[in-house]
């Protein structure tokens, strides 16, 4: 008797119609190829928020009696296949639920397989990766992460690659006719998606990762409180006032010192704290206290705290003063302030090298104007649609937007006049 653990690692909200298709998708395929199988969401996860690490699986298995005994926990302990839909989730997650920050690979068994969509190279991946004390596989599909949100669903393929990619990786549980039954009959199934999953068990690429390979940062955790340090009733404290900063001048605003969040977060701010005007504007407006006020009156993103959200971007009235940029570009969460107080001519280079970037600057959630989505499946369904240089609505996007005129609603695919 034996069975495959399948963990589907997303960002919650914009991803939970995916991962939540990908499980089901996986227990008709095991059904279609032979065998049982279930699947269901982690439970502490919810309620989501956006961006937040949530975690889906499910569990395949020879027999019924199998797959009873695997239902009876109330989540696996290991799996051999995590399934990771947006790489900027390598740098490991935090959850509602989980205390800390886990390795993406942490639930892995050796030699099992980290099953990730990304355009990036192993090698890039790798750095942000966690090391293990046991070799797997690092297989990659080559796509873009694929957001949507609560209500729509991207119909880019994604659900159905990763079906196929599956079938490659454990065909024992999974056979790619099985795939392909069940994404035939699938209410979201169809012929074309049929050939997606066919090409992606094709050309899926796999990598064994040595315990030598990886990020070798000591992931952040901390001690839960033991039930006796408890205080007796249900209070919520409130937040207490901040600290200035160096000699008395700015200010830092007291954060959760547990839950940090910049697991949330696909993008983050760069800030040019030369053409700052100090308006303010980012700190008011910023949900999540992220912004320390320096002493020389500018602000700095502290970044163990940003989800990520763009708000800072979309309310800086100068241009190209805040500009969002993929996670995948940064290695660590160090201040840009004190980068920039220290060799200014060298932050101007290296803040120029990362907003200049188009492809880590492209918006990676949300669609950001009418026809986009269109746009994005008008070629190569297998690297889930065409790159695409959407900004944000506002004044200051215009230097990142590419404006699209008669373009047709993300709802009835009909032809809009210009600025509907
Ligand atoms: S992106 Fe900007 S507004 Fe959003 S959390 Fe980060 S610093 Fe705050
Ligand atoms: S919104 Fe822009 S200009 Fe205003 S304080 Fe923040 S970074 Fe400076």
């Amino acid at each position: 008797m034996s069975a495959l653990i399948v963990e589907v690692v997303y960002r919650g909200i914009f991803q939970k119609n995916l991962a939540a298709r990908i499980a089901r998708g996986i227990v008709l395929s095991a059904r279609k190829s032979g065998r049982w199988g279930i699947a269901f969401g982690r439970y502490g996860d919810s309620p989501q928020r956006n961006g937040i690490p949530a975690k889906d699986f499910a569990i395949v298995a020879d027999t019924k009696e199998e797959l009873e005994q695997n239902m009876a926990r109330y989540e696996p302990k290991h799996t051999d296949v995590t399934v990771v839909l947006d790489d900027t989730l390598s740098k490991g997650v935090e959850s509602w639920a989980w205390y800390g920050l886990q390795p993406i690979n942490r639930l892995t068994v050796p030699n099992g397989t980290v099953l990730m969509t990304s355009v990036q190279p192993f090698e890039g991946l790798l750095k942000d990766i966690h090391k293990r004390d046991s070799p797997y596989k690092l297989s990659l599909l080559r796509a873009k992460a694929s957001f949507s949100g609560l209500w729509v669903h991207k119909e880019d393929h994604t659900e159905a690659r990763i079906l196929g990619a599956l079938a490659k990786i454990a065909p024992n549980f999974l056979t790619l006719d099985g795939v392909s039954q069940a994404i035939q009959e699938i209410e979201w199934g169809s012929d074309l998606k049929v050939a997606s999953a066919k090409k992606a068990f094709e050309r899926l690429e796999t990598r064994e990762i040595k315990i030598t390979e990886g990020n070798s940062e000591i992931p952040y955790s901390f001690e839960m409180p033991k039930w006796w340090e408890m205080r007796e009733g249900v209070t919520i404290p409130a937040i207490p006032i901040g600290k200035p900063k160096e000699g008395g001048q700015g200010y830092v605003p007291e954060r959760n010192p547990y839950f940090k969040k910049f697991t949330t977060r696909t993008m983050r701010p760069v800030i040019d704290f030369d053409t700052c005007v100090k308006c303010n504007l980012c700190w008011i407006s910023c949900p999540d206290s992220v912004f320390d006020v320096m002493p020389d009156g500018t602000f700095d993103a502290a970044m163990e705290a940003c989800c990520g959200c763009g708000v800072c971007e979309a309310v800086c009235p100068v241009e190209h003063c805040i500009t969002m940029v993929n996670e995948a570009a940064f290695e660590d969460n160090a201040s840009q302030w004190e980068m920039w107080r220290k060799d200014k001519a060298a932050y101007k280079t290296w803040l120029l090298a990362k907003i200049g970037d188009k492809p880590t600057t492209v918006r990676s959630h949300g669609f950001r104007f009418r026809g986009q989505y269109e746009q994005e499946l008008v070629a190569d369904l297998d690297q889930g649609g065409v790159e695409i240089a959407a900004g944000i609505p506002g004044e200051n996007a215009s230097h990142k937007t590419r404006h699209v005129q008669g373009g047709s609603s993300i709802v009835t695919g009909v032809a809009e006049a210009p600025g509907a």
